[in-house]
């Protein structure tokens, strides 16, 4: 685990009190005490630090894509712990991303950029087409759901990480089809631990293998009605 040097500390405390002043205004997340923010958003955004170590992070800048960001998770805590790398949230709620943004100016968080609209149109837009080295996805939908959303964004040899829960074989084996078709593979999950009463959960790995096929993302709705 990379260690957090006091000042990053220090930042990550303040973006709960920043969190939680937007909270009251605008409904972010149901965690609504430090300890809650703390524990439930940061310290579960901070576990994805042990995927993006493997991919020698230390060594490169990356792009990286939070697809679903709402509040900001796992966003802002990675951006936090990794100012060398570009970080964009992507959310279709725009008073969301306003709140984000705020956070964002208010914490002069210079390596976060923010997009407002839908997945799927936005993966059809070349500017966000296999532009990013990441994409990361916390709470969003079921995973057959989220390949579909993701792949079209993150460049060939690139990576997704699903932050999810534990005893989830059914849905990942019912993603297995679209792993396929989108020319994913699965990597060993990183299972994590968050101590008192919030336990075990995982972060899913896919590499992409090869570009995603021009029909996908297919239209808005379609991967969430039609899963692949
Ligand atoms: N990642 C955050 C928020 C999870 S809530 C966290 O873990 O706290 C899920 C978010 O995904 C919502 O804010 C919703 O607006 C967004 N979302 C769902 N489907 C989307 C889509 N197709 N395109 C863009 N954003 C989407």
């Amino acid at each position: 685990m990379i260690e957090r040097l006091p000042a990053q500390e220090e930042l990550l405390h303040r973006l709960v009190d920043v969190f939680l002043a937007e909270n009251a205004k605008v409904n972010l997340s149901a965690h609504r005490t430090k300890e809650k923010v703390w524990e439930g958003n940061v310290m579960d955004s901070l576990a994805g630090i042990q995927c993006l170590q493997q991919f020698s992070i230390l060594n490169f800048q990356f792009s990286i894509l939070d697809l679903g960001t709402g509040g900001g998770f796992p966003l802002l805590p990675l951006a936090i712990m990794f100012p060398q790398h570009r970080f964009t949230g992507l959310d279709s709620v725009r008073k969301k991303m306003d709140a984000v943004e705020r956070i964002v100016s208010s914490m002069n968080l210079s390596n976060v950029m923010l997009l407002t609209g839908r997945a799927e149109e936005l993966g059809r837009n070349h500017a966000h087409r296999e532009q990013y080295d990441i994409v990361t996805v916390r709470a969003v939908a079921e995973t057959a759901i989220l390949l579909e959303y993701c792949a079209p964004f993150v460049k060939v040899g690139g990576k997704i990480l699903l932050w999810k829960s534990m005893d989830i074989d059914e849905e990942i084996s019912s993603a297995s089809g679209a792993e396929a078709k989108l020319h994913l593979q699965r990597k060993s999950p990183i299972i994590y631990e968050l101590g008192n009463d919030w336990g075990q959960r995982q972060i899913l790995i896919y590499e992409k293998i090869k570009a995603t096929p021009k029909e996908y993302p297919r239209s808005v709705g379609s991967a969430k009605k039609h899963p692949l």
